[in-house]
């Protein structure tokens, strides 16, 4: 049996212990990406959080069906394809494999199913029809509009009350300024599918309620997107669905939080450039975008700035390290008498490792706090840190961090994070962060070889002036009968 877990229900606005329809089951439905440019950080956000919530429920036990749409057909795709020249579908679909280039170099899974607008069409018009049919939709002009006063529940995820709700401009036809469309009578030079009300194209929330109900069926497990999904695209969705099927749309919304810029800084060109996840992936790994948003609770607010991915960096070296420190420990025995052997610090990794699986998985259980289950990690990281420096640790720690490596696999399983070895690791580091720091692999490599030569002449005074200049750049050279081997310097661990 899957492990039972608490989310956090928006329509409730509180903590519930998650139900599922299907025993093991969860159908998830995520609003994803209006393709008309690559995706930024915050779009990463919700990318990321679901896809970690996703692997996370895998780990524990439960099957999963993962949806997430693609919005292909909209006023922003239509207006930028007006200003290329290009089909607005083309330009879509040239974005949507922007974004799973993005996606696969981020190292996300890919959802079950990734419907698009402009291959449902069909599901969308027969949505359209029975609500019309049901009378809880009207017809004006060749434009559906769904009737907000004809569903007396409408406005409860929210918590909008319909008469308060003003639209912001006057669009003749409607019957209530909250009244919104479900199909949009085709204007001059856009595109359109022909319907029993004219030609046109769907307005923007009836394609989730189409693609959900399709792909999941008409209860949802859990709905999915970003907080300023809420109102009005998400009470739309509820509203649509359920006056079409009279059953719960979903029965937990799940909303990530959005970014925010942090005190005192602007944005700027150059940070412009970091905002752009294609641009923030030729900098630093994967892993370290990930940690950023996953070391905080999705559903808070997270600041972005431009210390944010550095610092995630840090945190994700400390956490290659101590594995690199616990994998080089050796020696064998029993644990607990090693450990009363080698002192206190020995001690607390033995213990921290004892507690990790219960307190990890536990902080994840309640609403898949990130935050709280990371902080776990890391105070057992900093005991692995703290204990190597001994050095009976060196020689005889095996049986200590035996488990601390056991937790540290943990970590990869259930959250994809922490997942390379320790060498790919150096690897993808010394390729992306060499730029970030002014530096080039090549010219590092080459300066390596110099100092080598010099080395061989025994021109020591060369030798420690080229050492000296990487070790100020942040090159850490590590000399051994082998050769020499190189770091990064970016984090200051032990
Ligand atoms: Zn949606």
């Amino acid at each position: 049996m899957p492990a039972p877990f608490r989310i956090y229900n928006t329509a409730s606005r509180t903590v519930e212990a998650f139900k599922p329809i299907t025993p093991g089951h969860v159908g998830i439905y995520v609003c994803g990406m209006t393709v008309y440019d690559r995706c930024h950080m915050g779009h990463a956000r919700a990318m990321v959080v679901f896809d970690g919530f996703v692997r996370y429920l895998r780990f524990r036990g439960w099957s999963v069906n993962f949806v997430r749409n693609f919005t292909d057909i909209d006023d922003k795709i239509i207006a930028r394809a007006a200003e290329t020249g290009e089909d607005p579908v083309a330009l879509a679909a040239r974005f949507i494999d922007a974004f799973h280039e993005d996606a696969e170099a981020l190292g996300l899974i890919r959802p079950d199913a990734e419907p698009k607008v402009s291959d449902s069409i069909d599901g969308i018009q027969a949505l359209i029809s029975g609500l019309v049919e049901k009378k809880h939709a009207y017809v004006n002009a060749g434009t559906v509009w769904f009737d907000v006063k004809s569903l007396p529940a409408y406005g409860k995820l929210s918590g909008q009350k319909v008469d308060e709700l003003q639209s912001p401009d006057v669009v003749p036809g409607k019957k209530h300024p909250a009244d919104f469309a479900l199909w949009k009578a085709v204007k001059p030079g856009e595109v359109s599918w022909e319907s029993p009300w004219g030609p046109g194209r769907p307005g923007w929330h009836i394609e989730c309620s189409a693609m959900a109900i399709g792909c999941i069926g008409d209860t949802l497990d859990i709905h999915g997107g970003g907080l300023d999904l809420v109102f009005p695209h998400h009470e739309n969705e509820v509203a649509q669905s359920e006056a079409h099927t009279h059953k719960p749309f979903a029965n937990y919304w799940m909303h990530n939080g959005m970014l925010t810029m942090a005190s005192g800084q602007k944005m700027g060109k150059s940070l412009g450039n970091v905002w752009n996840v294609q641009n923030a992936l030729k900098e630093f790994p994967a892993e370290a975008i990930r940690l950023y948003y996953l070391g905080a609770l999705y559903r808070s607010p997270l600041p972005w700035g431009e210390d944010a991915l550095p610092e995630a960096m840090g945190g994700l070296c400390r956490l290659y390290d101590a594995r690199e420190v616990a994998e080089a420990m050796s020696g064998k025995g029993n644990p607990t008498a090693v450990a009363q052997d080698l002192g206190e610090d020995a001690k607390r990794v033995l213990s921290l490792s004892a507690a990790f699986e219960d307190n990890f998985l536990g902080a994840l259980d309640e609403d898949f706090n990130t935050a709280k289950a990371m902080a776990y990690v890391f105070e057992l990281v900093r005991a692995i840190n703290r204990f190597s420096n001994h050095k009976k640790a060196k020689k005889r720690g095996g049986p200590v961090v035996a488990g601390a490596l056991a937790a540290l696999d943990l970590v990869s399983a259930a959250l994809g994070v922490l997942s390379m070895d320790v060498e790919s690791y150096q690897e993808e580091v010394k390729n992306k962060r060499c730029c970030a720091m002014g530096l080039t692999r090549e010219s590092v490599e080459e300066q390596i070889s110099e100092r080598t030569q010099a080395r061989a002449d025994k021109d020591w005074a060369k030798s420690d002036t080229i050492r000296d200049a990487l070790d100020a750049a942040g090159v850490v050279l590590m000399d051994c009968t082998e050769g020499t081997s190189w770091r990064l310097r970016i984090c200051d661990t032990q």
